[in-house]
């Protein structure tokens, strides 16, 4: 058989720091904590990051509000629409690198980032700067709200990051913006990028740390907005931090989406789209296709080519090209994946993966499936946030509704069929913010993303992500 076997994307482009500063009022600074960001494929120390308290926390917010007052909120539109641009070429420049170093701080194959996030980055930044200058024909009387503060996961870390600063700018807001502990490494370098594009300073601020300091950032009295993305749980402790205060909310929180299979889809489009749709980033997707919901007549026969597809799937180093499937993020992450896969296990659902050695270090899981899937089994209820797909099976449209529905979240689904009408009477019905069809995990800065439910509210990307920034 042909093997295509590209080299592995080099490291050495990549210039990591021994240790990094907070990045506020345009400069890097020191605090007096830090703690350690490691790559989840060797589990070497990659560097030193500087821990923001809440006094630091404190001073990023008023750098904010000083760059907000003076400069960014009285700046024309198509001013700031220079600054953005600007910064997304940088982006597009520096791409290689980007998407090296989000390669080995997030564990995700290279071949993702470098053709998925990394573009995807850019391109939010042309789409925002594109409606700085014509905001006023979108909204009458476009006004900012002020500072926001902004809370992200580690999954899609610069991508993440985006969604959050690029609609901020373009409003006229300015930022200060919390990375995930496990993953601050592309947005300390979106710092530098800040500072290349010559922003004023105090309009992106960074402040590295775990749930601390972003909990000091969203109790911090000098915020008008909050936005996060992240996990239900910290969601709502947010949700009631920021209850009586004046302060506006968004929340992007879990999912467990539906994909259904109806007998009458091209299976093996249907299969790429499986396989994308839980395998992709590890499983780490807020709108993971985790369950997978297959029409009884052909589940026999798509399981089978599933797991003839699962096969070839190549898990190992994030920076070899060939790598399908790469290094879970943290520790602590893989024993959620472990621990709920032993439940399923424990519930009497049917655990399957295909043969696959792993590296001797770093966090690793294998993808798999689970048939024999109860809807009441917490592998069918709860986030594992992993590549872990739990198989259920349904006879009509009708049942396929509501099986995919018993979730307390609502973020995406998938429907795969030939039929257009039956394309439109489920999108009708499903009770999620996306519903892709016969695709998954397809995005576009135009589209707005959200939830129904426990999957949180408000909307990001497109026109509707605008609005969460004015007033
Ligand atoms: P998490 O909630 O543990 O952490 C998210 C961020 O919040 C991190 O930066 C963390 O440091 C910070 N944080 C933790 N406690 C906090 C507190 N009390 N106050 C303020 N900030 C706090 O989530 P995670 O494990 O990093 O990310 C995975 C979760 O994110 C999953 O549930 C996933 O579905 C969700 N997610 C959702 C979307 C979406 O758009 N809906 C996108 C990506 C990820």
């Amino acid at each position: 058989m042909f093997e295509y076997a590209p080299a592995p994307e080099s490291r050495e482009i990549v210039d990591i720091k021994p240790s990094y500063g907070l990045f506020i009022d345009g400069e890097f600074v020191d605090a007096d904590r830090s703690f350690k960001t490691v790559d989840p494929a060797s589990e070497e120390v990659l560097a030193e990051i500087a821990e923001a308290d809440a006094a630091d926390v404190d001073r990023a917010v008023t750098a904010a509000r000083k760059a907000y007052d003076g400069v960014w909120s009285q700046m024309p539109g198509s001013e700031r629409a220079k600054y953005i641009f600007r910064i997304a070429r940088i982006i597009q420049e520096r791409s290689r690198e980007l998407a090296v170093l989000e390669s080995i701080d997030n564990g995700k194959p290279i071949r993702e980032s470098r053709d998925v996030d990394i573009p995807l980055v850019a391109a939010h930044f042309f789409y925002y700067a594109g409606w700085a200058d014509k905001l006023e024909y979108a909204v009458r009387d476009p006004r900012p709200l002020g500072v926001a503060g902004q809370v992200i996961p580690w999954n899609f870390p610069l991508l993440m990051l985006a969604w959050k600063i690029a609609p901020a700018l373009a409003c006229g807001n300015t930022v200060v913006l919390k990375p995930a502990e496990t993953t601050p490494l592309t947005a300390l370098a979106f710092a530098e990028i800040c500072r290349q594009a010559d922003l004023p300073p105090g309009v992106v601020n960074i402040v590295t740390g775990a749930g601390e300091t972003g909990r000091a950032l969203v109790e911090h009295e000098g915020i008008d907005k909050v936005a996060f993305t992240g996990s239900t749980d910290v969601g709502r402790q947010i949700a009631r931090a920021v209850a009586g205060t004046d302060k506006r909310l968004t929340l992007e929180l879990g999912g467990k989406a539906a994909n259904v299979i109806f007998d009458d889809a091209p299976l093996d489009q249907a299969v790429e789209g499986i396989v994308n749709g839980i395998f992709f980033n590890q499983g780490h997707v807020c709108c993971a296709g985790s369950r997978l919901l297959v029409q009884e007549s052909i589940a026999e026969e798509l399981l089978d080519r599933l797991k003839t597809r699962m096969a070839t799937l190549r898990v190992g180093d994030p920076l070899d090209k060939n790598t399908d499937v790469g290094a879970i993020n943290s520790a602590e992450q893989l024993e959620k994946i472990r621990m709920l896969s032993e439940v399923g296990e424990e519930e009497g659902a049917t655990r399957w993966s295909p043969p696959c050695e792993l590296p001797d270090r770093g966090f690793w899981f294998v993808p798999t499936i689970f048939t024999d899937v109860a809807q009441s089994h917490r592998i069918a209820r709860e986030e594992i946030f992993g590549p872990v797909l739990s198989v259920l099976t349904f006879r009509t449209p009708q049942e396929a509704v509501e099986k995919a529905n018993n979730t307390p979240y609502g973020l995406s689904a998938g429907v795969w069929t030939e039929k257009g009408s039956r394309i439109l009477w489920m999108a009708q019905r499903l009770r999620a913010g996306v519903v892709w069809a016969n695709t998954f995990n397809k995005f576009d800065p135009a589209s707005p993303f959200g939830g129904y439910k426990e999957s949180g509210f408000g909307r990001e990307g497109g026109r509707h992500g605008l609005e969460a920034y004015l007033r």
